[in-house]
């Protein structure tokens, strides 16, 4: 078996991380994709994926999302506005049901001329309701 170095390793983990963030729509935690990444790559540590989850963000190869009692990834860096459920905490993309509002289709408001915006709806999903 070939000897892999630290930073060879390092950069698979990285990339595993950023792959597994771009295959999901579910906006994990970063406590989700330790546990997920973990199945994976068994010896990964949770420090680890914290910290190439910042490095990312501070890239902003992905964004973060700010929840009440959490903070969320999500690899899709276009514009897109996020409903946030207070009941089970999931954040949801939103973009097709608000792009047609005209501050959004036309990227303009009295003020300025928008270059890209970060919107968050609170409320309860429909599975929560349903309940
Ligand atoms: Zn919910
Ligand atoms: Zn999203």
């Amino acid at each position: 078996m070939q000897k892999i170095s630290k930073k060879e390793r390092s950069t698979a983990q990285k990339s595993f991380i950023f792959g597994y963030l771009k295959g999901v729509k579910t906006h994990p935690t970063a406590e989700i994709v330790y546990r997920e990444v973990k199945k994976k790559l068994p010896t990964i540590s949770q420090g680890t994926v914290y910290r190439v989850l910042n490095i990312f963000k501070n890239k902003g190869e992905i964004q973060a999302i700010d929840t009440k009692d959490n903070v969320h990834y999500d690899a899709d860096i276009s514009d897109h506005a996020h409903f946030i459920c207070s009941e089970c905490g999931n954040v949801f993309d939103v973009t097709s049901d608000c792009s047609e509002c005209g501050i959004l289709k036309n990227k303009r408001t009295k003020v300025g001329l928008i270059n890209s915006f970060k919107i968050n709806f609170y409320g309860e999903c429909k599975q929560c309701r349903n309940k």
